[in-house]
Parts: C-alpha cells; sequence; structure tokens
C-alpha cells in the first residue's frame, strides 16, 4: 500500500487513542481510572436534546449552509456580544464540526507552503500536526523560565520572514494555566505590529477558577474594525456545555477569511450536521445555569487534586486557573513521560497523557472533569505505583497488586 508523505508524518490523536485504550481496557473488566479524559462528565443541557429532537422528528434533516444555519449564526452572534462586547456580522461567523474544523479551515485558508505558525509550549497535541496537515511548519515557543507562559519577546524571537500566524489557547490544555492580560495584550500588540494572525482558542474559555473573568482579546486591540483585523477568536459547544459528541464549533473574523474559511469547509463536509447545529443553538439560547454548575464542580475537583499531589513528594504542581486538567512534572520520578505514563497504565491502570505530546517532558497531563473518586483513588494508585516506601500491596477493585518492582 502506498501512502502520502503527509499521512505517513501524521500521528493519530494521542488523547483519542487514550480514550480507546481506557475503554478497551474497561471492558476487558480491567479497574481502569482514566485521569486521560478531555470531556466533562455532565450531561448535554436539556434545550439543546429539545432543539435537536424536535428538528430530527420532523424528519426533515436536509444539508444547510456549509458555514452554518442562520439561526446558529444568530446565537453565535448574541453570544459574542454577550461575552466580548462586539457586534459581529453572520458573515464574520463561521460555525464548523468543532473547534477542531474550525482551527482546520482557518489553517487551510491562511498557510502557503513552509509558512509558519507560532504557539506557545505547552500547547493542545493537535496544533503540530493540524499545521503540518495544511502544509506549514509549527513553531512551538517554550519559556526560558520552565514555566508555562513563555514572555512576549520570546514569541516576539520566534517570528520570522515565513511567520502567518500565531495560536494562543487560553486557559490551556494541557497546564491549565490563564495567560496573562498583559502576555494576551502583548501578543495582540506583536501581531497587529507585524501583521501575523492571532487565533484565539477560547475553548474553555469560561471554565476558569478562583473569581477570575473571562479573558476577552478584543480588549487589547488597535484595530476597532474586525474586516479589517487578523484577529480570529474560536470557541465550541464541546467543553462548555458538555457536548463534545455533537461536534460544533465555530470562529469568529474578518469576512474575507471567513468567506475562504467556509470555502473550503463548503468543499470538505458541506458544514456541521443539521441536528448538532440545532443542539448548538438551544445550548447558546436555553437556560445557561449548566456552565457555571459545571464551572463549580471543575473548580472543587481542581482543589482535591492540586492539594493531593501538593502531598506527593518530588512532584511540583501548578495549581490550574481553569479547564479541567493539571499538569504536574514527575520527572522527579522518571524524565521520560511516555514511560511513566505506560508504567503507570500497566502497573495500576491508571491513564494519563505525557506531557512529550504536549511539548513538555517530564510532565503527565492529569484530567479532573471525573468524579471525585478516581482523582483520589488514581492519585493514590500512582503515589503507590512510584514510592517505595508504599506498603507492598494494593487493591484496584477487588484484585490485589503486589509490587515486584524496585
Ligand atoms: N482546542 C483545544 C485547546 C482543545 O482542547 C480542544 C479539544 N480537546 C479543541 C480545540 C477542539 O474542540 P472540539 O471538540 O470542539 O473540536
Amino acid at each position: 500500500m502506498s501512502l502520502s508523505q503527509l499521512a505517513r508524518s501524521i500521528c493519530e490523536s494521542p488523547t483519542l487513542k487514550l480514550n480507546e485504550t481506557a475503554a478497551l481496557l474497561r471492558e476487558k473488566g480491567e479497574p481502569v481510572i482514566h485521569l486521560g479524559g478531555g470531556e466533562p462528565k455532565s450531561k448535554t443541557p436539556i434545550d439543546a436534546i429539545i432543539n435537536c429532537s424536535s428538528l430530527l422528528s420532523t424528519g426533515e434533516v436536509k444539508y444547510t449552509p456549509a458555514d452554518g444555519i442562520p439561526a446558529l449564526k444568530k446565537a453565535i452572534i448574541h453570544y459574542t456580544e454577550e461575552h466580548y462586547g462586539r457586534l459581529v456580522a453572520p458573515e464574520n461567523v463561521i460555525a464548523s464540526s468543532g473547534a477542531k474544523q474550525s482551527l482546520m479551515v482557518f489553517l487551510h485558508a491562511v498557510l502557503d507552503p513552509k509558512e509558519e505558525v507560532i504557539f506557545p509550549a505547552p500547547y493542545w497535541v493537535s496544533y503540530p500536526e493540524m499545521v503540518k496537515i495544511a502544509g506549514g511548519v509549527p513553531v512551538a515557543v517554550t519559556a526560558r523560565d520552565g514555566g508555562f507562559q513563555p514572555t512576549v519577546d520570546e514569541m516576539a524571537e520566534a517570528v520570522g520572514p515565513y511567520t502567518k500566524a500565531v495560536i494562543l489557547n487560553s486557559p490551556n490544555n494541557p497546564s491549565g494555566v490563564v495567560y496573562s492580560d498583559e502576555f494576551v495584550a502583548g501578543v495582540v500588540e506583536l501581531c497587529e505590529k507585524r501583521n501575523l494572525y492571532l487565533v484565539m482558542d477560547d475553548t474553555y474559555n469560561r471554565l476558569i477558577f478562583d473569581g477570575r473573568v473571562p479573558s476577552n482579546c478584543y480588549r487589547f486591540t488597535q484595530v476597532h474594525n474586525l474586516d479589517s483585523s487578523k484577529l480570529v477568536v474560536v470557541n465550541c459547544v464541546s467543553k462548555m456545555y458538555a457536548m463534545t459528541g455533537f461536534r460544533i464549533g465555530w470562529a469568529v473574523g474578518n469576512r474575507e477569511l471567513i468567506r475562504a474559511m467556509a470555502n473550503i469547509q463548503s468543499q470538505e463536509t458541506s458544514g456541521p450536521a443539521a441536528p448538532s447545529q440545532w443542539a448548538a443553538v438551544g445550548a447558546l439560547n436555553g437556560v445557561q445555569s449548566s456552565i457555571e454548575s459545571l464551572r463549580l464542580t471543575l473548580e472543587n475537583n481542581r482543589n482535591v487534586m492540586v492539594k493531593r499531589l501538593a502531598a506527593f513528594p518530588g512532584v511540583r504542581v501548578v495549581k490550574p486557573g481553569g479547564t479541567f486538567y493539571c499538569f504536574p512534572d514527575f520527572s522527579a520520578y522518571e524524565k521520560d513521560s511516555q514511560t511513566l505514563s505506560r508504567l503507570l497504565l500497566e502497573r495500576v491502570r491508571v491513564v494519563t497523557v505525557p506531557g512529550r505530546e504536549f511539548g513538555m517532558e517530564g510532565h503527565l497531563r492529569m484530567s479532573f472533569c471525573g468524579t471525585l473518586k478516581e482523582i483520589t483513588e488514581g492519585i493514590e494508585r500512582i503515589q503507590w505505583a512510584l514510592d517505595p516506601q508504599a506498603p507492598n500491596e494494593i487493591f484496584l477493585g477487588d484484585r490485589k497488586i503486589v509490587r515486584n518492582w524496585r
């Protein structure tokens, strides 16, 4: 079989693969604790279900405009006005099959071969692969101080003649860090000075803790006419509304760019699935209390996870300001994050994601979107697996494991 160079260069999404591994092990009756997941446990908001089912019950489920049905665009316009204080036109909006597709059609719309896209490390696993799929070159910027947010100068140093775009994701997957206003403002200014696209991936925008208010990049722009601006804001219903399976995301940007993205999308998928679009309309226009209750649950889970990890000798943890991910440094135990993650799965059946996938070795991404029991028991198991002083045996479910290492 002959495959393209591109196909051979693209890796499978490690997080989706881990979901499969966890599901397979569970099916076999293994007592798996999945701390590698990327979706809230809560249910789809009822308004989304009602809207989606009423479309289904008509039996008229047809093609829609490739960039989204007018009702969804209207809901997105309302969302943008409410949460970003920006009144945008339907031509500034594209709805896609998840934030992932919005990002992908953006990259296809702007990148010529070998042009570069810059993003800070640690980064969401898909950015490098998506940039490569679009023929570009990913450029990750690692903070010299070893932290989770580089300086604006470090970002500026990465800008070269081939740079086309910058992507910022705050709060950040995998670190949970909320970038400072100074950093976001500095990057907005940098991009405007150097005429670069700036994508704000706001997938977790409202899942933030400790009384923070969601960040709004438009506050920092000097280009007030959106149609002259290269600032693009990406959002989705996947995480905030716990609707990962519906696959609805969107982008807001200048109309020339959005038209180009819509053209590409129309050839790729003819637009997102109609029932999902109607579900998203329901979620966006309906009762919003599910976001706050999810946010509160996650904040409580975050507190428990951070407390447990802070009490774990040798592990360094930065308190996440948002998302449902924590990115502790386990390098005191094992510098190779893939080895460590594999070992934890094999020995104590805990799923974590190796930091290497996010461009930062020695760390593991651990999700706190599950139950408190999963979080506490998962960390207990990890501690048992790594701490040579721990008792010799542990129960995983009703299975007794005896230490036969170290
Ligand atoms: N951006 C980030 C930072 C994400 O973590 C994810 C999902 N894991 C996405 C985008 C994609 O979201 P969606 O499921 O809506 O495609």
